[in-house]
């Protein structure tokens, strides 16, 4: 089902990676998307910029600005879940990071607001509310990763023909060369942020070096497609030039293949199965001449056993995993933290933690507020 961005386009994250990105590609791409809703946080002169040049009817920022921006302007809790909710918005571009996304991921689906999903904690930690949520709703979930965006584009003309496995690629990340050793010793934030293919914001960047992001997607991907864990293969692919792979009952394998930039995920989040023209640059597989694909090294990454492991266990599990995940990687972006102590620290946290059924979304605010308890007593 197309999308009708000529209605209204809410985008929540703003002023994040994915957020600007979105807004290059409605400027470049989308002439009749109208951007009515804007969320940021910290970078204030920047979303006062954004209002001039879009002209949105709602914002929200944590603190009211100091001069008037000519639009309605929101805070606090509530504040969010209304821009998520707002009257004449056909779809909501979740670009916010963390656990922070949930909520509004959830009020815009109940909204009947189709939702373009960036946010992927909101699926880790929900994924089964969410699911449900849309098909109740008849709304639409569509990925904006880009490992989740190349499935579905494979899927496309597939309906009825079964998946045998859904391959997911991964870059590997900056250390992915470095022996187990070395990560120990040298793996400082400042070395993780130097992504070797993508620039995003500063915990997905983290999640990427420790290979959690991966295990995050995979989680992504079960509730997406619908598919058993063991359907699900990781694959390093350094490049970043396939972005992942279907490979259906007959054995053939769908892959597909983009320089690796945001805006094309997010356009076909937006306007798929329908394909917009993109001035973008293209691919030449002349210059890309090497694709090449290693097994990940689970011993040297251990966050991807762990999101495994709190897949499986299922229930509130991987909200536990995610909010200990979240506040780990921020010690460690303040040097606080070693590399291997994020994962260490969650393997205890999972350890500790009795695992609670997930019906409804206060149970991923108790599994969160035990995480908080738990991260408040780690000796670092
Ligand atoms: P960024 O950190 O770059 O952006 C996050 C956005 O959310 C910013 O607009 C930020 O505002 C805002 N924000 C931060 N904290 C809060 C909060 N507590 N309440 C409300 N708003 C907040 O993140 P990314 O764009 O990199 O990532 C966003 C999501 O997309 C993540 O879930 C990530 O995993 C996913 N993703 C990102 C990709 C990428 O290439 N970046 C690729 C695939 C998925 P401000 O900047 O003003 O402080
Ligand atoms: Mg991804």
């Amino acid at each position: 089902m197309a999308l009708d961005i000529a209605r209204g386009i809410a985008v929540l994250g703003a002023t994040g990676s994915i957020g600007r990105q979105t807004l290059d590609a409605v400027r470049q791409c989308l002439p009749h998307g109208r951007v009515r809703v804007l969320t940021g946080y910290r970078k204030t002169a920047e979303m006062a910029a954004l209002v001039a040049e879009f002209s949105p009817e709602k914002v929200w920022m944590p603190e009211p600005p100091a001069d008037n921006w000519g639009c309605e302007v929101v805070t606090g809790e509530e504040g969010l879940l209304s821009c998520a909710r707002h009257e004449g918005v056909d779809v909501v571009v979740n670009a916010l990071v963390g656990r922070a996304g949930l909520a509004p991921t959830l009020a815009a689906i109940q909204a009947g607001k189709h939702v373009a999903l960036a946010n992927k904690e909101s699926l880790v930690t929900a994924g089964a509310l969410i699911m449900a949520e849309a098909r109740a709703r008849g709304v639409n979930v569509t990925p904006i990763d880009s490992e989740h965006s190349a499935i579905w584009q494979c899927l496309q003309g597939n309906e009825g023909n079964a998946v045998e496995k859904i391959i997911l690629t991964a870059s590997g990340g900056p250390f992915r060369t470095w022996e187990r050793s070395r990560i120990a010793r040298e793996a400082t934030a400042e070395e993780a942020l130097r992504h070797p293919n993508w620039h995003m914001g500063p915990k997905i960047t983290i999640d990427s070096a420790t290979l959690m992001n991966k295990g995050l997607e995979y989680m992504e991907a079960l509730w997406l497609f619908g598919v058993r864990p063991e359907q699900v293969e990781i694959l390093v692919h350094p490049q970043s030039i396939i972005h992942s792979m279907v490979q259906f009952a007959d054995g053939s394998v769908m892959a597909q293949m983009g320089l690796p930039d945001m805006r094309l995920p997010i356009l076909y989040a937006l306007t798929g199965p329908k394909r917009v023209e993109t001035p973008f640059p293209r691919l030449d597989l002349l210059k890309h001449n090497t694709l090449t694909f290693e097994a990940p090294e689970e011993e040297k990454f251990p966050c991807l056993a762990l999101a495994k492991r709190a897949a499986m266990l299922g229930g509130t599990a991987p909200a536990v995993m995610n909010a200990v995940n979240e506040w780990a990687v921020g010690q460690f972006l303040r040097g606080k933290i070693t590399f291997y102590d994020i994962s260490a620290i969650i393997s205890q946290a999972l350890d500790s933690y009795t695992v609670q059924p997930l019906t409804k979304a206060g149970d991923v605010w108790a599994a969160e507020a035990w995480a908080n308890n738990f991260v408040g007593r780690v000796s670092i």
